[in-house]
């Protein structure tokens, strides 16, 4: 298996610190908010990578954090008079909704950055001890980033060249050495979280929170470290920093990134309008095509979202599915029986696009041709698989669409889908049963929608609905 390295700028045979074994980490979100379509590429990414890692034998022991302490889950807190906790409990369950529809599988463990304190503080207090650290008059603490010789590794970056290319980004009253240093310990603000420390009540920084959580969960060092293009630099650089100047060792061996993904060619954000969550999505679609979507590119290439290349996801998973279901109709007619000489010559030809679906993987996680290779598979199914077939061959092909589309993630049985013409007319046959005054019926109406995930509020403007 190969994977491109961000660190080495190649691709690399993959060869795990323990045989059969992968530690990864990828760098999760920070919860002020729904996530948007963007954090759901490196999501939906490296859930596939997982999966590919296990369905090749791989005990995978995957690790992804939730930011929860942040200047704008605080922000937001105060707009809304609540704790921060408050926040951020709200929307690590959202982000876990998203991820269950999108069948992104929950991490082996997902730690909370409020949950670890402890262990940043004893790495930065190892920091300290070893030079790579200092604190300031008001009880911040910093990383010397000069005192890390190997600086600049992974972003291909050289402090000096940084330097002179940079105006000064320290300001008046800045006890910070070098504009570089970065803060791994910070005081307090009115009305902010704060835990004690020895050197401030304060919090801590944000990449300190990856090194420790990391090291917590999977060990000094780790296979994989993961996470989209725009955390390569300072982000990932200062965790190298932090974690190879206080355990000694190198601290991930294969570093990968996403490229990001834009809407309509232009980068996402909220003032310019082209701003879509997750949640948003799913009110048009089912987000299993949201993830063939994000899968039909490679995860390194930028990739544009629009309304053509939705719909045009959304018909190709369809005819995935449309050819699994067809198949799991004829294993229900056909004979049982041996397999013909021809159906045999058929499966070989299934084991080469099969073949062609590892290579595609192996290079890389090339999933937009391990999907071409799993098109050609329900083609080749659409044109030979009859009611005349033989009952092993129809179930082998079934068997083998379903498991390849499953490491992508892909759901190949037809989900029922409630459309939102539907959804009205029942919302109508309400409205009529309460004017009637049957009740009882309104309720029930109410409680079917209800379980098939459709939430109603009656308000003055008439009756609204959401998918929950
Ligand atoms: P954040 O909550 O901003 O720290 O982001 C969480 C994850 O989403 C990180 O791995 C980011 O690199 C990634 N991410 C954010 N925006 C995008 C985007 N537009 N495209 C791809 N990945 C993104
Ligand atoms: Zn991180």
């Amino acid at each position: 298996m190969k994977i491109y390295n961000t660190l080495t700028k190649k691709k690399e045979e993959f060869i795990p610190l323990e045989e059969g074994k992968v530690r990864m980490y990828v760098c999760g979100p920070t919860v002020y908010n729904l996530i948007h379509i963007g954090n759901a590429r490196p999501m939906i990414v490296f859930d596939t990578v997982r999966r590919y890692f296990e369905y090749k034998g791989y005990a995978v022991n995957y690790v992804s954090n939730f930011t929860d302490v942040d200047d704008k889950i605080i922000k937001k807190a105060i707009e809304e008079g609540v704790d921060a906790s408050v926040i951020s409990q709200r929307y690590i369950a959202e982000c876990k909704k998203d991820m269950e529809a999108m069948n992104v599988r929950p991490a082996t463990t997902h730690p909370l950055a409020t949950q670890e304190i402890c262990g940043m503080e004893e790495m930065i207090q190892k920091l300290i001890d070893t030079g790579h650290a200092y604190v300031v008059s008001d009880g911040t603490v910093y990383y010397r980033t000069r005192s890390f010789k190997d600086y600049g590794k992974l972003s291909h970056k050289n402090l000096d060249e940084l330097q002179a290319g940079h105006r000064s980004i320290k300001v008046t009253g800045d006890e910070k050495e070098d504009d570089y240093d970065f803060v791994l310990w910070k005081p307090k603000k009115e009305g902010e979280p704060y835990w004690e420390s020895p050197w401030c009540d304060g919090r801590p920084g944000w990449h300190i929170e990856c090194s420790v959580m990391a090291k917590r969960y999977l060990g000094d060092q780790i296979d994989i470290h993961a996470g989209g293009e725009d955390l390569i630099f300072p982000h990932h650089e200062n965790e190298i920093a932090q974690s190879e100047a206080a355990n000694g060792k190198e601290f991930a061996r294969y570093w990968m990134h996403n490229a990001f993904l834009n809407i309509d060619n232009k980068k996402m954000s909220k003032s310019a309008g082209n701003f879509f969550t997750v949640r948003d999505i799913s009110e048009k679609y089912d987000l299993q095509v949201l993830r063939f979507f994000m899968l039909s590119a490679h995860y390194r290439s930028p990739l544009n979202f629009s309304a053509e290349l939705m719909e045009a996801a959304k018909n190709g998973l369809a005819r995935i599915v449309t050819g699994a279901e067809r198949l799991r109709e004829l294993a229900g007619k056909v004979q049982d029986g041996a397999l013909a000489g021809e159906e045999k010559e058929r499966l070989e030809e299934l084991k080469s696009l099969t073949a062609k679906y590892e290579a595609a993987m192996d290079d890389d996680f090339n999933t937009a041709d391990a999907i071409a290779a799993v098109f050609e598979m329900v083609r080749l199914s659409n044109a030979t698989a009859t009611e005349q077939s033989s009952r092993t061959y129809v179930e082998t092909m079934l068997a083998e669409i379903e498991k390849l589309c499953d490491v992508l993630g892909l759901i190949t049985e037809k989900k029922e889908e409630l459309l939102d013409a539907d959804i009205e007319e029942m919302i109508a046959k309400r409205q009529q049963a309460r004017k009637d005054k049957n009740f009882a019926l309104a309720d029930q109406i109410r409680a079917e929608l209800a379980e098939k995930g459709i939430l109603l509020e009656d308000t003055r403007e008439g009756v609204k609905w959401k998918r929950a």
